[in-house]
């Protein structure tokens, strides 16, 4: 269980619809990417003590945008929107992965891409896109499988060297993490990551 929550003064900061409106390009942030329904925004709040602080990126109008989370000072999580989304134009999905892209590329304080996939199904198509373009992208990677208490603790396991061998036989340089958003379990080393200057 998690014991120490950390970062109880989190709080939404606001929803970019470029990155133009993005806040000061200092200090340090981590992107949060991954497929629509991996429980991204579950492990938002998670990290974050809140129950529905990450709501805010599935209000309507929002779903588009980078939504800005404040941990503490100087210190930010940047929510992209969940790829896969089945109702979007393709014009529409063209200019998000532009900016995101364009958000990956030149953004100072970008110090982390966390990548979250469920444990069930890792390594979607869309997810190996993300991680070749992260990797030539030269950025920092944490791939994250959630729901890990939807699995026994062998199938667990298989998960994870299933991701750890495909990102060693790419050359991409990952860590791999285990947790459960839902039960708050496996957060406390993206905990001692987000205290630190990293
Ligand atoms: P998002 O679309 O990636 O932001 O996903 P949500 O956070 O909205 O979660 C999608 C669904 O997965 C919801 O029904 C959540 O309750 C569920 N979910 C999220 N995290 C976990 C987890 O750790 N374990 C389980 N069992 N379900 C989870």
């Amino acid at each position: 269980m998690a014991s120490d929550q950390p970062f109880r003064q989190a709080r939404f900061g606001l929803s970019a619809p470029s990155i133009a409106h993005l806040p000061e390009d200092a200090g340090r942030e981590v992107l949060m990417l991954g497929r629509s329904n991996v429980g991204k925004s579950s492990f938002i709040n998670a990290l974050c003590g809140h129950k529905s602080l990450a709501q805010t990126s599935k209000t309507p109008g929002r779903t588009r945008f980078l939504n800005v989370y404040h941990l503490r000072e100087g210190c930010r999580l940047i929510d992209a929107p969940g790829y896969g989304f089945a109702r979007a134009s393709k014009s529409d999905i063209a200019q998000w992965q532009k900016m995101l892209e364009q958000y990956i590329q030149e953004r100072n304080s970008l110090g982390m891409v966390m990548v979250i996939m469920d444990i069930r199904h890792p390594l979607q198509a869309q997810d190996l896109l993300w991680l070749d373009f992260l990797h030539v992208s030269c950025v920092p990677l944490w791939i994250i499988l959630n729901k890990k208490d939807t699995l026994g603790y062998g199938k667990q396991v298989e998960a994870q060297r299933k991701v750890v061998g495909y990102c060693s036989q790419l050359g991409i340089d990952a860590q791999v993490s285990l947790v459960s958003s839902q039960k708050k379990q496996g957060l406390e080393p993206m905990w001692e990551f987000l205290r630190s200057d990293f």
